[in-house]
């Protein structure tokens, strides 16, 4: 197989290159993060008063764990490291209504994580001469605007067409010989039923490639996204306080996602005891980024289970490969494409006093979409015979949930006591998708 590299000299950089560089980086970031309110304090209470304190990268292990936490109450500055006037952009995580994490970006910083997304798309084969139509949410998601930017700097012709309207989204396709297309995988399946229904003829595309992510999804999901619609599917993974896409990407082999190490410290910990998890052992990745000024985050808990594939990639690529991601370590729902929180949920609807004690969430597959159900109870002063008013409630809850989570869910209203209470600790999310990852 020809690879084709985007920065061959930092691609295939030797193991002991690499970590110099990334020491120096992470003097830098320590350097940046010691300028926010923030990192001050937690850094300071840490021992850790300088840049010159980080003597090798052992000495990561000094500095505490982030959490999501820390970054809602750092909202909205405690974490900006450079002057105000030095920000051109901001995103913000989308699994946060309410207090969101955000992240900003200097003209550097963005520069910088363009190069590794356009790293990632080319590394998959894409030259200029392709036609990109990236089917994603635009907006604070950075999966829009992230994968657009690299796109542009790899060349394709980028068409910004989001996420939904699947005809409209075959009508570019075919208007302008789209080649490669980036979605989340449920759009992906999702797409491939609509243009049966549809009656799109396959070749009446030139679709050759899919970039994949946002989402966890199995081996098996992809290879039938790969058999039912005749393209190479890659895995693309990456979060917002990391940037966004371009983290950790697979390459022409498929197998495993290289993680950008000379842009991110990435560790393996035991979610339970913190500890560093053992050579080859899975566990939560924990990320440092080493290619942001604006917005420092040492140690990361991304909440997100994998570990490191063992052995060299036969790419030539000397950055270690992540596992497909199959979870995570926290209650966090990802429900086609967006995060959410139960706890979000609970706060829309404890906040209605018509609202009884019990609730229930449901997530399931409706055909390759997901789909979420909240069921609670009604007072039994608001359960009355007569229908329209409890019609209303449930209207006002589909609404308000609505405009919080971003996501349209099911809503169902019970009679008080009817839905089923566990003996132990309370079982409110029942995943019903298939974990088959
Ligand atoms: P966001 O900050 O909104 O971009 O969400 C980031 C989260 O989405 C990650 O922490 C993961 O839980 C999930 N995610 C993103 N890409 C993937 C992927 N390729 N596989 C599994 N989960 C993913
Ligand atoms: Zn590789």
């Amino acid at each position: 197989m020809d690879f084709q590299y985007w920065n061959e000299h930092f691609e295939k950089m030797p193991r002991r290159e690499l970590e110099a560089w990334q020491l120096e980086r992470l003097r830098e970031t320590v350097g940046h993060a010691l300028r926010t309110p923030f990192y001050q304090k937690r850094l300071t209470e840490a021992g850790i008063k300088n840049p010159a304190s980080i003597q090798t990268l052992a000495d990561l292990q000094r500095i505490p764990f982030t959490g999501k936490q820390d970054l809602r109450e750092g909202f909205p500055y405690g974490f900006l490291s450079i002057p105000r006037e030095a920000v051109v952009r901001l995103h913000a995580s989308s699994g946060t209504t309410g207090i969101p994490t955000t992240i900003y970006f200097s003209r550097d910083d963005i520069n910088r994580w363009t190069s590794f997304v356009a790293r990632c798309i080319y590394g998959t084969g894409c030259t200029k001469a392709d036609v990109f139509q990236n089917m994603i949410t635009y907006g604070l998601f950075t999966g829009g605007l992230g994968f657009h930017a690299g796109g542009e700097e790899v060349g394709m012709l980028v068409i910004p067409s989001g996420a939904g309207n699947t005809t409209r989204q075959f009508r570019l396709m075919q208007d302008f010989g789209t080649t490669v297309v980036h979605a989340t995988p449920s759009f992906l399946l999702h797409v491939e039923s609509k243009m049966k229904e549809e009656g799109v003829r396959r070749d009446s595309l030139a679709l050759k490639r899919a970039f994949a992510g946002a989402e966890p999804y199995s081996e098996d999901t992809r290879r039938r996204i790969e058999e039912l619609l005749a393209i190479d599917v890659y895995n693309s993974y990456g979060l917002s306080e990391m940037n966004g896409p371009g983290v950790a990407f697979e390459c022409q082999c498929k197998n495993g996602l290289h993680l950008w190490e000379d842009g991110y410290i990435a560790e393996i910990i035991n979610p339970d005891t913190l500890e560093p998890a053992a050579e080859g052992e899975r566990g939560e990745l924990v990320l440092t980024v080493l290619c942001r000024e604006a917005t420092p985050i040492l140690r990361y808990r991304t909440r997100d289970l994998t570990g490191f594939m063992p052995g060299p990639c036969p790419c030539g690529r000397t950055h270690r490969r992540l596992y497909r991601i199959t979870g995570r370590s926290d209650d966090m729902l990802i429900i086609n494409g967006v995060n959410v929180f139960p706890s979000q949920i609970e706060e829309v609807i404890m906040a209605m006093k018509e609202v009884g004690n019990n609730y229930v969430i449901e997530v399931e597959k409706d055909g390759v979409l997901d789909r979420l159900t909240v069921k609670t109870e009604v007072t039994p002063e608001s359960f009355m015979d007569d229908t329209r008013p409890l019609n209303a409630l449930k209207e006002k809850i589909r609404h308000t949930l609505q405009a919080s989570i971003t996501i349209n869910p099911r809503v169902e209203l019970h009679e008080s006591g009817s839905l089923p209470v566990s003996e132990g600790k309370a079982q409110r999310v029942l995943d019903k998708r298939a974990k088959d990852v």
